[in-house]
């Protein structure tokens, strides 16, 4: 017979090996997708979030409820352990609804729909009336001056590009308006300002978000509304008519004391190293309108969910596995902060962790804030993940809660869904359980159990002593 050579055979069993594990892999990833989407739980958690709690802002009464809710059903899966973590979050309230509307000189009023930012302060008490300036952004105010700009209210009407394929990209060359634009122009002498809404839709729905005064003393501190896209192009049309129009609004928000809250956890001990921590979740706070169902009631439903279709698949991890619902991501991220602060002081070795926050829509794959090496490793799982149409495997950017675990060898992942719909209805009223769909809910968390399910059985052991940066 003739002698078959022995690196033949070498290639031979660890071809076989690979083969094996791989097939191993597909039937584990199947299961996974089969449990979440012939006996999903996520969609009927969302429900009650959204439906029985509603918009869930830091501080809030429903905040508590939903603490207490998803701990509830965390408890029920038979998880090794859920507990509540303590963290001191901000409190903001709307009051009562605000009210806005446009006089041009000689004619009767138009109202308009807006929702004051969140952090903003009120407008005096009787509202606040006065001339407007419409600027395109923050670096306008220089070209303006203090001449133009004093006793005015600052109108930035930069709308979110549409060329942008990637919305979030639009969402980033727009957000500096809502965030810094009071702040910028209170130091130009303005005496309020009125954002376009960060929405490519023109409805009449205006979209809240955090905004900061920086360091400005509170006297200098100037109320900071979101207009609808629909009112900023009316209001845009009429100051083209006639510069001397009065703006009004009135808006009844409060900032409070801080008050204690919680971010919610559960964990799946890991059978070989307990000690080795994957971290899955999404942010449990919403805004106040709508139901936050897509942010991130779909993020937090989700990472629910990757610990149930484990167990449920009868996938025993080899690491600990979290999932944790970060409370306060929308206005001050203090709940992925006190996360990673207690991570530190228990010297806990987080491998990796996952965010959920771009919405429930379809997912597409995920972005990767990782080494090279670690990202080619998670590049040759891209085969596996092509029966379920996941392709999209990019650098760059994880999620804002699970940003502080940052450090040299940790690797951040974010589940990128498609995009196209996100900002119709982030941070609106038209943020709501219905705008959710079932199907793409759950493949979001079949996809995110996928990648959870091959960073626990492979790790990045072998890529520990890389040199190279962590970009
Ligand atoms: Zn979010």
């Amino acid at each position: 017979m003739k002698k078959i050579p022995f690196f033949l055979i070498l290639l031979l069993a660890l071809n076989a090996g690979a083969q094996s594990n791989s097939e191993a892999d597909s039937l584990n990833i199947r299961k996974l997708y089969d449990v979440a989407l012939l006996q999903g739980q996520g969609y009927a958690w969302l429900d009650h979030l959204s439906n029985k709690i509603g918009g869930r802002l830091s501080g809030s009464v429903n905040a508590q409820r939903a603490v207490d809710y998803t701990k509830a059903e965390l408890e029920k899966l038979g998880l090794d352990r859920v507990w509540l973590q303590p963290v001191m979050v901000p409190k903001w309230t709307r009051g009562n609804p605000e009210y806005a509307y446009i006089q041009s000189p000689g004619s009767p009023s138009n109202t308009v729909n807006i929702l004051a930012l969140g952090g903003s302060v009120a407008t005096p008490d009787t509202g606040l009336r006065a001339k407007v300036i419409e600027v395109q952004g923050i670096e306008d105010l220089a070209r303006y001056g203090k001449e133009q700009i004093e006793g005015k209210i600052v109108f930035y009407n930069r709308p979110m590009r549409t060329d942008l394929i990637h919305t979030f990209e639009a969402y980033g060359g727009c957000v500096d308006q809502r965030y810094s634009g009071a702040a910028e122009a209170a130091k130009y002498g303005a005496v309020g300002v009125i954002v376009r809404s960060l929405s490519h839709k023109i409805d009449d729905y205006p979209h809240t978000g955090s905004m900061s005064y920086g360091d400005l003393p509170n006297s200098k501190r100037i109320p900071a509304a979101a207009i609808s896209t629909k009112d900023a192009e009316y209001l845009s049309s009429m100051l083209k008519l006639n510069k001397d129009l009065d703006f009004y609004y009135k808006m009844n928000c409060r900032n409070f004391e801080d008050v204690e809250s919680y971010n919610v956890i559960g964990e799946i001990k890991g059978s070989e190293r307990p000690d080795e921590y994957i971290v899955v979740g999404g942010h449990l706070d919403s805004w106040d309108v709508g139901d936050g169902a897509h942010d991130d009631g779909a993020g937090v439903v989700q990472s629910m969910e990757v610990l149930r279709l484990f167990k449920e698949a009868g996938v025993r991890p080899k690491r600990t596995i979290r999932v944790v619902l970060f409370m306060n991501e929308e206005n001050g991220l203090r709940g992925g902060n006190k996360y990673a602060e207690v991570a530190k002081q228990n010297a806990e070795n987080h491998i990796f962790a996952l965010e959920s926050d771009s919405g429930g829509f379809t997912p597409r794959g995920f972005s990767f804030d990782a080494r090279d090496s670690q990202f080619e490793k998670i590049e040759s799982w891209k085969p596996l993940f092509e029966p379920y149409l996941i392709h999209y495997f990019a650098r760059g950017g994880s999620g804002a809660d699970i940003g502080p675990l940052r450090n040299e060898s940790t690797v951040l992942a974010g589940l990128r869904p498609d995009s196209q719909r996100y900002f119709d209805h982030h941070h609106a009223a038209t943020d709501t359980f219905e705008s959710v769909n079932k199907r793409e809910l759950e493949l979001g968390a079949a996809t995110m159990a996928s990648l959870v399910y091959l960073v626990d059985k492979y790790g990045f052991d072998d890529i520990k002593n890389d040199p190279e940066i962590l970009k």
